[in-house]
């Protein structure tokens, strides 16, 4: 049996006993009920005062030991110790798990900070602390938009794609970048994560002068050999056998100058994220002038269409849009045989202003569409070479497109031909009745 239940029993057998006592004293008396009613006070007052010492006990538990009692109050006593013992073991790991975290957090080399879901800072980590200058007296409770104002963070945090994080420049950190990243968790909460990223914007800075330099330094001397190369090749006096690598020379110093003015054109993009605010630009003026440099190419498509569907103006860069549809158009000429066909065509809609370039050339397989704005990233590296291709067109239009909000969208089909779309957003389309009022204004 056990010793619960047995306890219970002894506890029934003593109530019977005191019961029995009681009245058989009372009854040898000549007074039963008063016999009976003194035995149960006086078991009713030893109830009270185990019950007096297991309350005492309950209330002084810490560092008095339990009262030495058997029965059913001995085992309700063990019960409690047991539960007590249970709790306090819980109480202990608990709080050496949170010491554990806060440790671990506090050696984090990035900062972590929680936000609740009304964007107040529920706790951050010691790194936090430092990289956002967070005091822990007076920011918890904050909105972070209060203590982090930069413009891209605050629009950041206002949208919902946190896939990849935003870099700040904080106003009062000198040459220090921030890179932070949002990770939603739980029932709206946010994990708000920020690492120090000025060293690896840095080495890009480096990098960016690097490139643009030594693009700077190499053009001069290749305009040298290429204008000697130019004279010699119309030398009628050149020995016929130096005719064949005298036209190689030319061909590859051209490619090697379309490349250099290619990396000096996308280091001049890469010097500023900052977006272009630029002027109206007539597109139907701008495609038709693409349309003369594709009929003067010694090999064109047959037919090269233009439809412009829209009055509407793009508000951008003359030079960035001029250098990012040529490139598209450049691509779609190179890329597909005198027998195919080319088309641009400008159309506005709700979702803004668009620019695609389709052609019937030789498509492209789909494994390698989301890589094509790479630079130097080439489907077929030996047909691209001998084509003069950079592997820096498609590099430069995504800038060019970032720059102005837009994006690039690329269709293709391996053997049947590519389209490529430039999708500008709403606020740079100016429609011809604004273009008008402008103008007469
Ligand atoms: P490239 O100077 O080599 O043309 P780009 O950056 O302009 O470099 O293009 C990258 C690669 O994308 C090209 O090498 C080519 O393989 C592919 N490509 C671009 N446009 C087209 C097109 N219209 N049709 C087929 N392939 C294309």
């Amino acid at each position: 049996m056990q010793p619960a239940t047995q306890a219970w029993w002894l506890a029934a057998g003593r109530l019977l006993g005191t019961v029995l006592i009681g009245s058989g004293v009372g009854w040898l008396v000549g007074r039963p009920w008063e016999g009976l009613a003194c035995a149960l006070t006086l078991h009713l007052a030893w109830v009270l005062v185990n019950l007096f010492r297991l309350e005492w006990w309950l209330r002084h538990r810490n560092f008095a030991d339990p009262p030495d009692v058997g029965g059913v109050w001995g085992e309700i006593i063990a019960q409690v110790v047991r539960l007590h013992r249970r709790k306090r073991f819980h109480k202990q790991r608990f709080v050496q798990l949170m010491r554990q975290l806060q440790r671990s957090t506090a050696a984090l080399p990035d900062g972590v900070v929680i936000l609740n879901a009304q964007r107040e800072i529920v706790w951050f980590n010691r790194m936090a602390a430092r990289l956002l200058n967070l005091r822990r007296t007076g920011d918890l409770g904050m909105r972070i938009e209060n203590l982090l104002r930069e413009p891209e963070f605050v629009r950041y945090l206002a949208g919902s794609d946190y896939s990849m994080p935003v870099v700040i420049r904080p106003m009062n950190g000198e040459d220090v970048y921030l890179s932070l990243q949002v990770v939603p968790y739980g029932d709206g909460q946010l994990l708000l994560l920020v690492s120090d990223v000025s060293r690896q914007m840095r080495l890009e800075a480096v990098r960016r002068d690097f490139v643009a330099n030594a693009s700077h330094e190499l053009r001069s001397p290749l305009t040298v050999i290429s204008g000697y190369l130019e004279t010699l090749g119309g030398d009628p006096a050149l020995e016929p056998d130096l005719k064949a690598p005298l036209a190689e020379m030319r061909r590859q110093a051209a490619r090697m100058t379309s490349i250099i003015r290619d990396l000096i054109e996308l280091s001049r993009l890469e010097e500023t994220n900052e977006t272009v605010v630029g002027e109206p630009l007539d597109i139907a003026a701008l495609t038709s002038l693409l349309r003369k440099d594709v009929l003067a190419r010694t090999v064109h498509p047959r037919d090269v269409r233009v439809r412009i569907d829209s009055t509407a103006r793009l508000v951008g860069s003359e030079s960035e849009i001029t250098s990012a549809f040529s490139n598209l158009v450049d691509n779609a000429a190179k890329y597909t045989g005198a027998e195919g066909s080319l088309e641009m065509r400008w159309w506005v809609d709700d979702e803004g202003g668009h620019f695609a370039v389709s052609d019937t050339g030789i498509g492209i397989p789909p494994e390698h569409l989301p890589r094509l704005t790479e630079r130097f990233y080439r489907v077929d590296p030996g047909r691209s070479r001998a084509t003069g291709g950079s592997g820096l067109g498609l590099a430069i239009v995504k800038h060019v497109l970032q720059r102005h909000g837009g994006t690039l969208e690329v269709v293709s089909r391996l053997g049947e031909g590519s389209t490529f779309t430039c999708h500008f957003p709403p606020a740079r389309i100016l429609s011809s009745t604004r273009a008008i009022s402008v103008a007469t204004a």
